[in-house]
């Protein structure tokens, strides 16, 4: 069909770009040898095929661990004032029966604080006068309690299996990074996981339209269709006012085990400095020394600072490490930190509602330091950013800023080889607009059900 033609046109497109690749290792590496792969999708169908069957042997009426043909089950949600013993008591088990249940359970299971408008079940015998032999409560979607009414009473917390399912996803900016999400159909969460891979790279409020991505994540399900959130994103790529901005993860140091994202020439995504203080806020009011406000009488007045708009009560990150210098309050800055990064750089953050740090604290990139309030001369409510370097106050949009550490020889071998096949992946995604499709489905189960 159509997406063959797409694939086998990409895939002629990849093959030559792939020998370029090659060909660039091999100059880069000396004479190592790295197989690139073709268009076509790795053949893991067949181990995917066994574990889903293995799961449909399953006779369906399973739940809970329960099977459900034996019970009439009564589905209902806490009311208020609802408790574990009042709901037994109104399906007809009397108070002393309830008073040994409760105290056979001896605070094994959590039931004391049921929330209201949370769910419930009752699984009652099909006996002529039918009595609760088991009660499920499902306060989220990926576990619930349950407590077992037969002969002998127990109750447990069971976390449910997540099945981990790849995915791809594509879309085009019209507007904003979530909207996209929202008119592609794909999970929200994805917009917060998008801006961390690209902090550093990409200010997601100055987006251009026509700007677009592909991404490859794995997203997390129980029930097989609930999704309980984006586990990671595997790799993506963001076309940001015609510039290509990879990201692969990987994980340089496994024993820390933490994991990082790369660009295609294994260049680390991460800088020493955020792009913003505010995960997300436009710049409202840009480093201008010959800005003229018309409250001065039209004078030059100039602006220093970068002003990110953003509500009251938004978090504000330290762009990188650094110590606290200042932690104060002044007519004109309201609260503000200032932190000292190296002998070269420090940054400022002014008209905060509340400062969360102390002079000599040490805080890290993305930390909290404070809130955006509208303290000080300003007019509302925004953080302005001030960027020192060497005791100037400088643009740090114009700024060529110092890299994260970067990947080392050796492993750079390894991450090269390891991001072939998720990059041709990647490249093979089509844009087409407004869809998402399942690529793989890998059945992974970390439930403590039986
Ligand atoms: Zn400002």
């Amino acid at each position: 069909m159509n997406q063959c033609v797409k694939q086998e046109i990409c895939l002629e497109q990849k093959n030559i770009r792939a020998i370029l690749n090659k060909v660039f290792v091999i100059l880069y590496f000396l004479g190592i040898v790295v197989l690139f792969p073709s268009c076509e999708i790795k053949k893991e169908a067949p181990l995917i095929e066994t574990s889903l069957a293995k799961i449909e042997i399953k006779p369906k009426n399973i739940k809970y661990g329960i099977d459900l043909d034996q019970y009439r089950i009564v589905k209902k949600k806490i009311r208020r004032g609802d408790t574990f013993g009042s709901i037994l008591e109104d399906n007809g088990i009397d108070y002393p029966e309830v008073y040994n249940i409760l105290k056979s359970l001896n605070n094994k299971v959590s039931l004391k604080r049921l929330v209201t408008g949370k769910s419930y079940s009752l699984f009652f015998s099909n006996d002529s006068i039918p009595t609760p032999k088991a009660f499920i409560y499902e306060p989220q979607i990926d576990s619930y309690t349950i407590v077992q009414l037969r002969d002998s009473i127990y109750g447990k917390k069971v976390t449910k299996p997540v099945k981990i399912v790849t995915k791809e996803g594509n879309g085009f900016i019209e507007n904003s990074l979530y909207e996209t999400m929202m008119s592609s159909g794909l999970n929200d969460q994805l917009t917060y996981y998008l801006a961390d891979v690209y902090a550093w790279n990409i200010d997601f409020y100055r987006l251009h339209k026509g700007d677009r991505f592909k991404v490859i994540y794995t997203e997390k399900f129980v029930d097989d269709t609930v999704s309980v959130g984006i586990e990671r994103i595997k790799a993506a790529i963001f076309e940001h006012a015609g510039k290509e901005f990879y990201a692969f993860e990987f994980q340089p140091d496994s024993l820390k085990g933490i994991v990082e994202y790369f660009d295609e020439k294994a260049k680390n995504l991460r800088r020493a400095f955020l792009k913003a203080p505010v995960k997300f806020g436009p710049v409202t009011s840009r480093y201008n020394l010959k800005r003229r406000i018309a409250y001065y009488g039209n004078r030059i007045k100039p602006h220093r600072g970068t002003d990110f708009a953003a509500s009251v009560g938004t978090p504000i990150l330290a762009t990188a490490n650094g110590v606290v210098v200042k932690s104060s309050y002044t007519r004109g800055n309201g609260n503000y930190v200032t932190i000292k990064h190296n002998n070269t750089y420090s940054t400022q953050y002014l008209h905060m509602k509340r400062r969360k740090v102390k002079v000599g604290e040490f805080v890290t990139q993305g930390q909290v330091i404070g809130w955006v309030g509208m303290t000080g001369y300003t007019s509302g409510p925004h953080v302005c950013y001030r960027f020192w370097k060497n005791g100037r106050q400088v643009d740090p949009f114009r700024q060529k800023l110092p890299d994260a550490k970067p990947i080392s020889n050796e492993l750079k071998v390894n991450y090269l080889n390891a991001i072939v096949d998720l990059k041709t992946q990647l490249d093979c995604i089509s844009f087409t607009y407004g869809s998402t499709y399942i690529n793989s489905a890998i059945a992974q189960s970390n439930s403590d059900i039986q």
